[in-house]
């Protein structure tokens, strides 16, 4: 072949070793580039390069054997085809690697290698003609000379024109191809044909030595006789079917890929026909709406003439999986009785009388009305109050399916409403997510933690919910990705957050809020014996024989390892103690396997089994004997009757005495955590009534706050210096608590003489001379809000008057300039907070009174209640004996102050 016409490619051409097969003239192929030499090769020419020349490489097939493929540079096959990189592909996955989509343009010669690191060059001699354009009439006169070479090409286009014959023309690779055999000059038929049919690399190579047009020819005929051969006994031996011929056609996109050559795998082929076919009858099946059926069998038809190859492919299959497994008319059936719900209910949570009732009333109506498009329940609450629990249970109630979808920092809308399937890697929204797990269309839906939704340049998330939550909109809610309406009606949403505050307040309008308040520790107490323990025990694979935690243990564990509203870290801590015992029961079983076997068979199973006698004062260390070292025992005592709940099993069998010598047998069972035991395991006390320990110095008082974590004390801190009568805060105070901190400091100015209040030096004004300093602790956590008020002035009150504030006093209430108390909110939690931290009175606004009723009658019993009007109502409750001036009455002050 002559090159002295036509298009050159370079003389000198990097060249690129391949084990993946043999790149054609004409074909285009995708090349994983993973070898050293080849990764400087694309980092160094196709990535730097900017021209098109430097776009063009050489392609040899590398032919050594790939197992025993070294550093060093094979021996090079001589003929190797000029490409152009048409695409680069780089990944760091699995291992740093390329992907190149090369064209193949001409055969070469390599003539010499000019170097060979770091990727071999080699100057090149271009075999074959390439040509910039052809009309196909001198095309035909090109290909067509007379004499041998001419019947040979006429004789190839003819079995190609067969070939093409045979299959689907509906197609459309096979029409290209068909369109491609009258354009294309017939020189270039042979490697283009032989690229696309099923054929070896042997082959392929074969093909590509053949340099002479005629031996081209020669070599690709028979090979395109035995695809037609091939063909036609594959379809004699098959029935006539009418998409088989697609089938066998296994062409990717563009149909000129080598390694996609026509399928003659006929189990392949078969397995994939029936996958679609079943595919068919399950959409058919899944009784889908209209629309919805209608977008599917668009797309079922898209995938039959979709090659599998073809990225498109998988994201059409799973998108058609997923309509299929969508329960589009698949419900359960509503098992609701009032009366069993209500047990099940008080079964599963103790106290919460308030929220019960509510969610009782929900379902009663739900009863009575199947069809009920009811407010969205909201429970507000701290964590761990039961909210998800609750919700759980009121799909137990029903018979429903509960699933459960985490809203915290959820900040894409797409998260609901899932992405377009236009996306690379999208995906359905969790609402439709969860409809397919759960596999119902009438679940209860749990959207947890909806306050903590974030907003991004994604949209917002809360905007998205308003749709999947309003009634009137909800039956058709329309996801991204499905693209087409689900009835999200039957589902029942049951909405959890910590604060109000934060939920937006178009979202807010959709729902129910029911407070959820925290426990006192007599709830807790109550809670861990009947649902904690029990729930623990079970999870760790104990039975209450094993292990018993007496009433005085969880108030220990209540009051000193935990402060919190709910009962998540309480659960923790006995989860953590059941961990402990286990490995002790584990050791002992060991033991009472190896070495007390005898005795164990000697003594009757359950209560009174294997009873050693100790006593609580004299420990029996197991955890000498079970084999760990350096270990406290627990207290191994006989089980007191005030645990047990079954008085039974509260006596043990009187044993004689010298048993309790055996030390090397297991421990006694059950096992009795008490106070010792419980400072073995869980530590030092990590919390200590500390009130009257902080109220030791002038300037300091307790305040209440509320969280949405529940309710906290806080010990507010003045104190006094040299200065000019600045007033500094801190402790991250919000606009509101700034400026309830001038009215403190206003107020008291204004009634210094009345109060007895001095500066620094005793002048009767507190700030003359004088910088004041206010700090709220947890100085991370940013506060605001009125209530401190009288906090503020009672800790400026004492700091002036150098007198202490009763220790055991909390407070909280919002102040005006003229010493009025105002009501503030969260009265409960706060309440419940004082109560854990040990303080015996509580001030409270007058007009909070009734806010004293939902405070349960224990803790009512042993808190003082000092409600207040004015300022100096608190003042006279918050210093022991009173505070001078109080006997004058409120518009005393101002008489002084006039004269
Ligand atoms: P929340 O959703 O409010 O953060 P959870 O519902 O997850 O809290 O509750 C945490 C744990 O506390 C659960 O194991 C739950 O069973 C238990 N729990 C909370 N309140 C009660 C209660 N009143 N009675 C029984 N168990 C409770």
């Amino acid at each position: 072949m002559s090159s002295n016409s036509g298009i050159q490619i370079p003389s000198r051409l990097p060249l690129l070793l391949t084990h993946e097969g043999v790149l054609l003239p004409g074909s285009t192929m995708r090349i994983s580039v993973e070898t050293a030499r080849n990764m400087h090769l694309v980092k160094n020419r196709l990535l730097k390069g900017t021209s098109l020349k430097s776009t063009i490489i050489g392609v040899i097939p590398n032919t050594r054997d790939p197992e025993y493929d070294t550093e060093d540079l094979p021996t090079l096959h001589s003929i190797g085809t000029a490409g152009l990189a048409v695409q680069v592909v780089g990944s760091n996955w699995p291992k740093p690697h390329y992907t190149l989509l090369i064209t193949g343009l001409c055969r070469f010669r390599v003539a010499q290698l000019l170097k060979e690191g770091p990727f071999p060059v080699a100057e090149v001699e271009q075999l074959d003609k390439l040509e910039q354009y052809t009309s196909p009439d001198e095309m035909s006169e090109a290909a067509g000379p007379d004499g041998e070479l001419g019947e040979l090409s006429q004789r190839f286009y003819q079995a190609a024109v067969q070939l093409v014959g045979m299959l689907d023309m509906s197609v459309p690779v096979v029409a290209k191809l068909r369109r491609l055999l009258d354009s294309l000059p017939r020189e270039t038929l042979p490697d283009v044909l032989a690229s696309m049919i099923h054929t070896s690399n042997k082959e392929k190579l074969q093909v590509l030595d053949a340099v002479s047009l005629e031996e081209r020819f020669k070599k690709t005929l028979p090979l395109l006789t035995r695809q037609i051969e091939g063909l036609k006994l594959l379809q004699k031996t098959r029935k006539p079917r009418l998409d088989d011929d697609k089938r066998v056609l296994a062409v990717r996109k563009g149909g000129v890929l080598p390694g996609r050559q026509f399928s003659l795998d006929e189990e392949g082929d078969d397995e994939d026909g029936d996958d679609t076919a079943v595919l068919e009858r399950k959409v058919k099946g899944a009784n889908m709406p209209e629309p919805a059926l209608r977008v599917c069998l668009k797309e079922l038809k898209r995938l039959k003439k979709m090659p599998q190859s073809m990225p498109e492919y998988a994201l059409t299959r799973n998108y058609l999986d997923l309509m299929v497994e969508l329960p589009w008319s698949k419900s359960t059936t509503d098992c609701l009785d009032i009366h069993a719900a209500r047990v099940l209910l008080d079964s599963d949570h103790y106290a919460m009388e308030k929220l019960k009732r509510r969610v009782l009333e929900y379902l009663a109506v739900r009863q009575l009305k199947s069809t009920l498009k009811g407010p969205i329940l909201c429970f507000v609450g701290p964590p761990g109050v039961g909210k998800t629990s609750v919700g759980r249970s009121i799909a137990r109630t029903l018979g429903r399916e509960f699933h459960r979808i985490a809203l915290g920092g959820v900040c894409d809308q797409s998260d609901i409403r899932g992405h377009r399937r236009t996306y690379v890697g999208s995906m359905p929204g969790r609402i439709i997510n969860g409809l397919k797990t759960v596999g119902v269309n009438n679940p209860v839906f749990l959207l947890d933690e909806v306050d903590k939704l974030g907003k991004s340049l994604q949209g917002d998330p809360a905007s998205a919910l308003l749709e999947v939550l309003d009634p009137e909109q909800n039956h058709s809610f329309t996801d991204h990705y499905l693209n087409v309406a689900f009835d999200l009606s039957q589902v029942l949403f049951i909405a959890t957050a910590n604060s109000t505050a934060t939920i937006p307040p178009a979202l807010l309008d959709r729902m129910e809020v029911l407070q959820v308040q925290g426990y006192t520790q007599e709830e807790k107490v109550e809670i861990a014996h009947r649902h904690l323990i029990p729930h623990q025990l079970e999870q760790h694979g104990l039975t209450p024989q094993q292990l018993q935690i007496p009433q005085d243990t969880t108030q220990d564990i209540i009051s000193k390892y935990t402060r919190e509203a709910g009962v998540r870290s309480l659960e923790r801590k006995i989860g953590a103690i059941c961990r402990a015992v286990a490995v002790k029961v584990a050791e002992g079983h060991n033991v009472t396997k190896s070495e007390a076997a005898p005795a164990e068979r000697s003594a009757p199973q359950g209560a009174e089994h294997g009873g050693r006698k100790t006593s609580r004062g004299k420990p029996l260390s197991v955890g000498q004997e079970g084999g760990l070292t350096d270990w406290h025992s627990y207290s191994i005592r006989p089980c007191p009757q005030t645990y047990c709940s079954e008085g039974k099993r509260g006596r043990r069998a009187e044993e004689p005495d010298g048993v309790s010598a055996d030390m090397a047998a297991p421990p006694d069972m059950p096992i009795v955590i008490d106070h010792i035991a419980l400072k073995d395991i869980l530590g030092p006390h990590v919390f200590e009534m500390e009130v009257s320990e902080r109220l030791t110095l002038p300037g300091v008082a307790v305040g209440l706050a509320w969280t949405p974590l529940g309710g906290e004390i806080m010990f507010v801190e003045a104190s006094r210096m040299e200065g000019e009568g600045q007033l500094t805060l801190t402790g991250q105070l919000g606009d509101v608590m700034k400026e309830s901190a001038h009215l403190a400091m206003s107020w008291l100015r204004s009634n210094a003489k009345t109060y007895q209040l001095t500066n620094l030096v005793g002048g009767s004004d507190p700030l003359e001379g004088t910088d004041i300093h206010l700090h709220f602790p947890a100085g991370a956590v940013t506060k605001d809000g009125p209530s401190a008020g009288v906090t503020m002035v009672t800790v400026l009150a004492s700091l002036f008057s150098g007198r202490l504030v009763r220790s055991d006093v909390a407070m909280t209430g919002e102040i005006t300039l003229r010493g009025l108390v105002l009501p503030v909110g969260g009265i409960k939690d706060k309440v419940l907070a004082a109560h854990r931290a040990g303080v015996k009175c509580v001030i409270i606004p007058k007009r909070n009174e009734k806010d004293l009723e939902e405070i349960p009658a224990n803790v009512r019993k042993e808190l003082d209640f000092v409600t207040a009007s004015n300022l100096d109502e608190v003042l006279n409750a918050a210093f022991d004996g009173g505070f001078p001036g109080m006997s004058n009455p409120l518009t005393l002050p101002h008489i002084v102050s006039k004269l």
